[in-house]
């Protein structure tokens, strides 16, 4: 008699089951299984295939579930690599007076820009900032979204910075989406640094740093590189003290000027370099023999209207692995939606539906180290699943705008069913 084995959810007839497995090899390069099944167990994938071959030996518990995804596209769960999820406040105000063209010079003068929402966050009490936070988890996953990246940055002083890190410590709890977070106390100069930046360096290094890798807040260390905050040479200072520490460089490279971020990220040995839309020929060629991840942010490139684009079909080309994340913030980029961004990709940045796929799933899985655990569906990686109401994995990032996610499985459970 064959042994059985109790599964706990079983997903059958999924018209295109995604794996992204190198396993799966064939023309689509997203490993594709036609008539696709998953089972699961105790959190994680246990059995792959064609529903077709599905084996007898394995059985649903009492009180399991089993989906049919009959003309639904299965794939892995949707990895937001690049989020600034705690703030306070909002600047709709802002994004008004920049449609009438107010220059982001004048707009700080208005009393908008960073610093208020560093003011409006350092006034708010962890509550009031774990709530914020919830709600856009709750939204995340209702497009998805089962793992992000999230940065501090909006304290910008040690009391302030720690009390984010344990508003996302604190979340983290929330058994619904997985939190990865990054120190980016070097977001931007405080206003009580203004004049007197190099003690800013100082705090980040002496105080925050340690401070932040004691406690186990983070797991990524970040800087804002760029002519108008960090130079090259305090972002090497500030991310190798955060190596010291056991915290693994991430940098905001390139957005606004060719400054050199992308070279310092493979110097560094970053595991991303995120923006990018002034990398350099060099910048590119060496993130690729470093394997670093390119992060790249249509989000902040749709919504400031940017000129210049990152230049992502190179980065693939040259052989860069490239993500695409939402850079939730309240400045650039006010959206949860990481779909979205795939469209975006796909017209802004000239890439396909399979590689915003890939920028969304593995790619993303890779830019937080995380690509052993989640990022494709294989035996034994974390049972984060999506089931899709689209007929074929083009149509994902083609019907853009609404909400296509029908099922939101975390470790083996369903999280978020789409009401009907
Ligand atoms: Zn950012």
């Amino acid at each position: 008699m064959t042994p059985f084995v109790q599964v706990d959810l079983i997903i059958k007839n999924a018209v295109e089951l995604l794996t992204l497995s190198p396993f799966f090899r064939e023309e689509s390069g997203l490993g594709i299984i036609h008539h696709g099944g998953v089972a699961m167990r105790e959190g994680k994938i246990f059995w792959i295939g064609k529903t077709d071959g599905f084996p007898e030996a394995l059985v649903l518990k009492p009180g399991g579930q089993e989906i049919d995804a009959i003309g639904k596209v299965v794939m892995p769960g949707l990895i937001d690599s690049h989020t600034h999820l705690i703030f306070a406040g909002s600047r709709e105000h802002e994004f008004e007076q920049r449609i009438e063209g107010l220059s982001y010079l004048e707009i700080a003068e208005r009393g908008g820009g960073i610093l208020s929402t560093v003011e409006a966050t350092r006034k708010a009490s962890f509550d009031e900032l774990f709530s914020l936070g919830k709600k856009r988890l709750d939204r995340m996953l209702s497009k998805g979204v089962t793992t992000i990246e999230a940065k501090s940055g909006y304290g910008l002083s040690l009391k302030d910075e720690l009390k984010i890190l344990e508003v996302m410590k604190a979340l983290k709890e929330n058994p619904t989406i997985d939190i990865v977070p990054t120190f980016l106390g070097a977001h931007t100069v405080p206003k009580e640094f203004r004049h007197d930046r190099a003690r800013y360096v100082d705090l980040l290094t002496e105080e925050m740093i340690p401070k932040v890798a004691e406690e186990g807040l983070a797991e990524f260390c970040d800087i804002f590189c760029e002519e108008k905050a960090f130079s090259l040479k305090e972002s090497r200072k500030v991310l190798e003290t955060g190596k010291r520490y056991g915290l693994k460089p991430k940098i905001h490279a390139d957005q606004l000027s060719s400054g050199g971020g992308a070279e310092l990220a493979a110097e560094i040995g970053a595991i991303s370099a995120d923006h990018l839309e002034y990398i350099s020929e060099t910048g590119i060629e060496r993130m690729a023999e470093k394997g670093v991840t390119a992060v790249l942010l249509p989000g902040a490139s749709f919504f400031l209207a940017m000129k210049r684009f990152p230049p992502a079909r190179e980065l693939i080309e040259k052989g860069v692995a490239v993500s695409l994340a939402t850079d939730l913030n309240p400045g650039s980029s006010m959206t949860e939606s990481l779909p979205l961004m795939m469209t975006m990709g796909c017209t802004m940045f000239k890439m396909t539906p399979r590689e915003v796929i890939q920028a969304t799933t593995i790619h993303a899985a890779r830019s937080m180290g995380r690509e052993n655990e989640i990022g494709s569906l294989e035996i034994g990686k974390k049972a984060d699943v999506l089931v899709i109401d689209v007929p074929n994995y083009r149509y994902l990032p083609y019907h853009f705008g609404v909400d296509h996610v029908e099922c939101v499985i975390k470790r083996g459970k369903v999280v978020y069913q789409r009401p009907t």
